[in-house]
This record gives C-alpha cells, structure tokens and sequence, in this order.
C-alpha cells in the first residue's frame, strides 16, 4: 500500500480515496488484486497482484472489456483451479453425471456468491472473493427444463448397493418424509458457502480448535 501510494505521488489529494478507486476501477478490468482484507493470512496494509486484467488506459481494451463476457478466460481458468473444478454449490465435477441422472453432463461457469446489487448496495466490491464455481443448473436463476423424472428399476439399483447401515438410515428418511442431517451435515454444508478467504481462515480455526497448531 506505501508502494502505490508513492507511485501515485504526492501531489494527489486525499490518496487512500484516491487509492481505493484506482484499484476498484483495476478490479472491474479484471485485475485480481486480493488485499489483506481479503486474504487474512496477507499482512496488513499488503495488497497481492494475482493476475493483470485488460489495460483500461488503452481506448481498446476499454472498449473490448465492455462489450466481452463478465468473465475473462484467465479470470476463469484462476477461479475453476482454486475451487478445484467442482461447483462450490452442489459438489458436482466439471463433465461428471448429476447424482440418479445417468447420461447427464455438468458443465462448469463462474457465478457471484453474493448478488452483485447487493454487493453495490453495501459498497462491497465484487471481485475474485466474490466469484465461484458453479455449474450451469445451480447458476440458471430460472430453471426451465426439469431434469428427466427418475426411473424405478434405477433407482432401486442404485439402493441394492447400499450397505445395511445405511439402508437403515435411508428407510428411517423415507419413512419420515425427510433426510436428517446431523450436526456435522450442516456445519459442512454451512462452511461450505463460506468466501475463498473464509474457507482459508476457518481451516486455521478447526486446526486450532484440535490443537494442531
Ligand atoms: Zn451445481
């Protein structure tokens, strides 16, 4: 942050304002710029340079970045590498089935966790912390094809497989009408929805809590 603000000069007014748009502006281009409030295990005041996005001083590539996809390519390819190719919402692998739909092919996209007006109502900038995997069904906000209803012969094919325990519990789910989740379900299935940066910090925070470190 010192850096940037030499390099700015003296001469500007107000420069942490000043700072702070120049990177948001940055952002917008995609630039990937985690700062120390993204990434807490950053120093303070530290800022990383991730990946260098279009050259918004170029009339160009201002005009490219307008009329291109939300996402560029390299955008793309960092935030698929670092979800581990698996859409952050329902696990599914880039090209695998979806669960009891054989023949079906997930495909993978790059979605927001948190809505971009809602981010801008706050003030929050929509950058890399914000951007995840998803694939295509969990990130279409109007589904308008249903999967294909399921088939008897396949379904009970599938469950001939189970061992006895979970038979028992699959029968106890289907008797009640709903699948119990346990504690540890849904601490999973919370930490999960977690930001990029909170997923780092949190597995700090169970290693402690087990007293690895
Ligand atoms: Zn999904």
């Amino acid at each position: 942050m010192r850096e940037l603000r030499l390099a700015l000069g003296p001469d500007v007014a107000d420069n942490s304002e000043h700072l702070n748009r120049r990177l948001r502006k940055l952002r917008e281009f995609d630039w990937i710029i985690p700062s120390y409030k993204d990434d807490r295990t950053l120093p303070q005041d530290t800022y990383r340079l991730e990946a260098k996005g279009r050259r918004l001083w170029l009339a160009t590539e201002r005009k490219r970045a307008n009329a291109g996809p939300k996402f560029s390519q390299r955008t793309r390819r960092i935030v698929l590498d670092r979800d581990g190719h698996r859409c952050k919402v329902c696990g599914v692998g880039a090209g695998e089935s979806y669960p009891g739909e054989p023949g079906s092919k997930a495909k993978l996209t790059i979605g927001h966790r948190v809505p971009q007006e809602r981010l801008r109502a706050r003030g929050a900038a929509d950058d890399i912390d914000n951007w995840r995997t998803e694939c295509a069904r969990c990130n279409e906000t109007v589904r308008n094809e249903l999967p294909d209803p399921e088939q008897y012969d396949e379904v009970t094919a599938e469950i001939k497989q189970l061992r006895k325990a979970d038979l028992t519990l699959l029968l106890n789910w289907l008797r009640t009408g709903e699948r119990s989740r346990s504690k540890l379900d849904r601490a999973y299935d919370r930490a999960r929805q977690l930001s990029h940066a909170e997923h780092a910090t949190l597995i700090a925070y169970v290693e402690k809590l087990l007293g690895y470190s």
